[in-house]
Order: C-alpha cells, then sequence, then structure tokens
C-alpha cells in the first residue's frame, strides 16, 4: 500500500506523486492504536494490561504481532 496523493485541509492543495509509507503507517487502526499507547504509557506493560483489561499474555502475544509487522525484532547485525 502507498500514498499516491496528500490535501491540505486548509487551502485544498493537493499534491500527488507515489509516497512511501514507513513500517508505523502501515500498521491498521487498532495496531497503531496499541504502539500509541505503549509510546505514551513509556512501554509499561503493567499499565497497559489495566487500561485494555487485557492479561500479560495476551499483550505480550499483540507486541509480538506488532513487532512482526514492523519487521521482526530490532537485529543489531542488521539494524534499519
Ligand atoms: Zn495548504
Amino acid at each position: 500500500m502507498n500514498v499516491e496523493r496528500y490535501a491540505c485541509d486548509a487551502c485544498g492543495t493537493r499534491l500527488e506523486g507515489r509516497f512511501e509509507l514507513g513500517p508505523l503507517a502501515r500498521l491498521g487502526p487498532q495496531e497503531t492504536a496499541f504502539v500509541e499507547l505503549f509510546v505514551r504509557v513509556r512501554g509499561n506493560l503493567k499499565q497497559m494490561e489495566r487500561i485494555l483489561e487485557v492479561s500479560y499474555p495476551t499483550l505480550r502475544s499483540r507486541l509480538e504481532a506488532v513487532i512482526g509487522q514492523l519487521g521482526g525484532p530490532w537485529d543489531p547485525q542488521s539494524p534499519q
């Protein structure tokens, strides 16, 4: 999935082209909300358990799924 057009809400200017999305922008709405919360609680999974009312294993599996969609765990041998 790529973006082909940007439009300015203020003045209506349109910019067309072929814009690559970064890995975060390619996440679905649920995964995006998950990552947003993860960052806003500074990665505190205990706090996320309380907010989302899900168990730790559920949270971990959702986190692993997002990590997979971002290209897998960080690899110091091939950082990107
Ligand atoms: Zn504008």
